[in-house]
């Protein structure tokens, strides 16, 4: 099994050193190469996404992804920013799923925002498409208006779109997926304005219909982020758009106290996969050893399952974590009064050892 490993910028150098420590310790044998990506890759060659980079995410069942950007970065052109390191590898290795996991952990009921009854025991799924919608469509650009409100003004535009095997392909694996949790699907749209997501609810209908066992309902966006906060525990699996699912997923990710605690999958056809924190670089806080590492450590528990095919390292791995968070160790983002504040790696090291303890 061969991981590439691309650890990025900010904080994703300390996080993914202490996945990889995690990694190490499971008696499972892994080739494990490295590479530079995002600001790191642009300073050294010139490019966020080297080409040989690609090649050995390319090559690799699995990359271990840290996170890329900083905003020194930000007056770059827009091809040469960290971010579109991610963009380039999504496309490269055709990763159209990207499975989010919200979960709050009993422990860290405290940290949500939300009233504790509203999310212990949260357990939810968000699945996004990842390739296709206006973060992809052509055309795009700038150019004089010839028409709309201010003829003759400068304007900027995008274009939605989706193709029917596009919607088909991800509408197949919340299905899957929800086959495997409480069989509900509920596919988010705004069918009530755009052209794209009535085709997009039209379809997903149409496939719902191969998976009789699952029930399927549709829920307009604007809806579903205020149901979010109101009653998540409401939803099991979410499908969506790449744009919705970007801002749900966040806004799921809130419910759950940090994001330092959520992992994320982006699948290909192939379960090939990238395996990456939800969070971004954190440059306030890069270098100071304080940064969450059990999201990444919890990615590495996805990787394990989805693309490894082993299911029982990933479940050391998630009981390791629960043991630790249980001991009352916590990192800053997490941190509660009565509960021991711990850095990047004492987090790392308790969770290595949680894992050697607890053979299964
Ligand atoms: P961010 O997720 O990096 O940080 C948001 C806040 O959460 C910060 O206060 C940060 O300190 C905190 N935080 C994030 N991860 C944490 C962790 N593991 N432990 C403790 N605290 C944590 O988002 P941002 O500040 O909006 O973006 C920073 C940079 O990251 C930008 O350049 C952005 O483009 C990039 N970014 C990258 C990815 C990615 O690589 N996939 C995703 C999002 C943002």
């Amino acid at each position: 099994m061969k991981i590439a490993v691309l650890p990025g910028d900010g904080i994703g150098t300390e996080i993914v050193a202490e996945a990889v420590k995690v990694l190490k310790v499971l008696d499972l044998r892994f080739e494990l190469e490295s590479a530079l990506v995002g600001g790191a890759a642009f300073e050294a060659h010139g490019h966020p996404l080297p080409d040989a980079t690609l090649k050995l995410a390319r090559d690799a069942d699995a990359v271990l992804f840290g996170a890329v950007g900083d905003w020194k970065y930000d007056r770059l052109e827009r091809h040469l920013r960290p971010e579109q390191a991610i963009l380039g590898l999504r496309k490269n290795l055709g990763l159209f799923a990207n499975f989010r996991p919200a979960i709050c952990y009993e422990q860290l009921v405290g940290a949500s925002s939300l009233r504790p009854e509203l999310i212990a025991g949260l357990d939810i799924l968000i699945i996004r498409e990842l390739t296709g919608d206006i973060y992809f469509g052509q055309p795009r650009g700038r150019r004089t208006a010839v028409d709309g409100h201010f003829p003759g003004d400068e304007e900027a535009f995008d274009t939605m779109r989706y193709s029917r095997p596009e919607i088909e392909r991800i509408a197949h694996v919340a299905f899957q997926a929800a086959r495997k949790r409480s069989k509900r699907v509920t596919s988010v749209d705004k069918a009530n304005v755009l052209e794209t997501f009535q085709f997009w609810k039209d379809v997903v209908s149409e496939v719902g219909l191969l998976y009789p066992d699952v029930a399927l309902d549709h829920m307009y966006v604007d809806n579903a982020a205020m149901q979010l906060v109101k009653a998540p525990k409401k939803f099991d699996v979410l499908v969506t758009g790449n744009m919705f699912g970007d801002i749900l997923s966040d806004e799921a990710a809130m419910l759950t106290g940090s994001i330092g605690m959520l992992p994320s999958a982006s699948l290909n056809a192939g379960n090939q996969g990238l395996y990456e924190p939800s969070h971004g670089s954190a440059p306030d806080i890069a270098g100071q050893g304080v940064a969450n590492p059990l999201a990444t450590i919890l990615s590495v528990a996805m990787m394990l399952r989805f693309s490894l095919n082993q299911p029982e390292a990933a479940q050391r791995i998630e009981a390791a974590v629960k043991d630790v968070l249980a001991a009352g160790l916590r990192t800053g983002d997490i941190y509660s009064e009565g509960t021991t504040r711990v850095g990047t790696q004492a987090m790392g090291d308790a969770v290595v050892a949680a894992v050697t303890n607890n053979k299964g």
